[in-house]
C-alpha cells in the first residue's frame, strides 16, 4: 500500500530493518501496557522517522513534508539521542506526548495515501473522509481566545485551510494524548485493561465528562496573516471550539479502536446517540 518515498529510496536494508525492529517493539510495547495500538498497525514500519533534540521535556514536533518527528532526549534510550526508549520506561506524562506526535503521524499518512488513491480513482479512508468533513463544518469559523489565560473573553476568526486543518488536527490529537495518559492513569494501580475492568472503564468516562465539560479539547492554529501573527504566535481555540463529542466518538472508534461496549456505555452516560452537529458531515461518518 505505502510507497517507499523518494528521499528513502536509498536506505540500505539493515536500516529498513532496523525501523521496521523498532516499530514492531512500539506496538508490542504498546500491547503490554494495554494501550491502544489499531492506529499504530495502520502505519508502516519505516513511515515516521524519529529524531531527539534538546527540546523541552514536554515539547515535541512533527514535520509531515518529510515524516519527521522530533522528541526530546529524555525519549530517547539512556537520554543518548540515538533510539527510542521502551515505552515501560516512559512516564504517563511522555507517553500522552509521544502518542500525541503519533497521531500526526497518522493523519499524514493518510492524507499521503489519499493522494495515491486518489490517483488511482479510489475513495478516501473513512476517517479523513469524516476529517475533511469537520474541518469545513466545524473548524472554517471558530471562537479563539485571545488571551489564554482570559478563557470567557472569545473572539470569532475565519481560517483558512491550512489554519482549519491544523485546528482540527491539533484539537485531536490534544484528545488522543488526553485519552492515553488518563488510560494510563485509571489502570496504573491494578494493571488491568480498563476494558477487562468496569471500575476503571466507569473512572475513565467520568474523567472524561469533567474534561469535555471544562473545555479542555482544545487545539490551535498558527495564523497564516502576519498581522495577526505579530499578535500572537499561536491562536488557541475557545471552550465553544472544543472537541464534540461526535469527534470523539469516532476517534475512540477508528482510531484508538477502543471496545463497542466501552462507548456505548459513554454515550449512555451523556444521553447521547452521537448524532452529527454538521449536516454536511453525514453520509459515511459513523
Ligand atoms: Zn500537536
Amino acid at each position: 500500500m505505502w510507497d517507499q518515498p523518494a528521499q528513502a529510496a536509498g536506505t540500505t536494508q539493515n536500516e529498513e530493518h532496523g525501523a521496521g525492529q523498532m516499530w514492531a517493539r512500539v506496538i508490542d510495547d504498546a500491547q503490554r501496557l494495554q494501550l491502544p495500538t489499531k492506529f499504530l498497525k495502520a502505519l508502516p514500519p519505516g513511515f515516521i522517522h524519529i529524531e531527539f533534540d534538546d527540546l523541552r521535556t514536554y515539547a515535541a514536533e512533527y514535520h509531515p513534508a518529510d515524516h519527521r518527528m522530533v522528541l526530546d532526549r529524555s525519549l530517547s534510550f539512556n537520554a543518548a539521542g540515538r533510539i527510542l526508549k521502551p515505552l515501560s520506561k516512559m512516564t504517563h506524562k511522555e507517553l500522552e506526548v509521544f502518542y500525541h506526535e503519533l497521531f500526526h503521524a497518522y493523519l499524514d499518512y493518510l492524507t499521503v495515501i489519499d493522494a495515491q488513491s486518489d490517483e488511482a480513482g479510489q475513495r478516501s479512508d473513512a476517517l479523513l473522509h469524516f476529517a475533511t468533513g469537520q474541518q469545513a463544518c466545524r473548524y472554517g469559523e471558530v471562537q479563539i481566545t485571545p488571551i489564554l489565560q482570559r478563557k470567557d473573553e472569545v473572539e470569532s476568526r475565519y481560517l483558512t485551510q491550512a489554519e482549519s486543518w491544523e485546528a482540527l488536527n491539533e484539537t485531536w490529537a490534544v484528545f488522543i494524548g488526553w485519552a492515553v495518559w488518563n488510560q494510563l492513569e485509571v489502570q496504573h494501580k491494578t494493571k488491568q485493561s480498563m476494558f477487562q475492568e468496569p471500575r476503571h472503564a466507569t473512572h475513565w468516562i467520568r474523567r472524561f465528562k469533567t474534561a469535555f465539560e471544562t473545555g479542555e479539547f482544545r487545539g490551535y492554529y498558527v495564523p497564516e496573516d502576519p498581522d495577526e501573527r505579530r499578535l500572537a504566535r499561536k491562536r488557541y481555540l475557545a471552550h465553544q471550539s472544543q472537541l464534540t463529542l461526535e469527534e470523539a466518538v469516532v476517534l475512540m472508534r477508528q482510531v484508538l479502536g477502543f471496545q463497542d461496549a466501552f462507548i456505548e456505555r459513554l454515550m449512555t452516560s451523556f444521553g447521547s446517540t452521537g448524532a452529527s452537529s454538521c449536516s454536511t458531515a453525514g453520509g459515511r461518518a459513523e
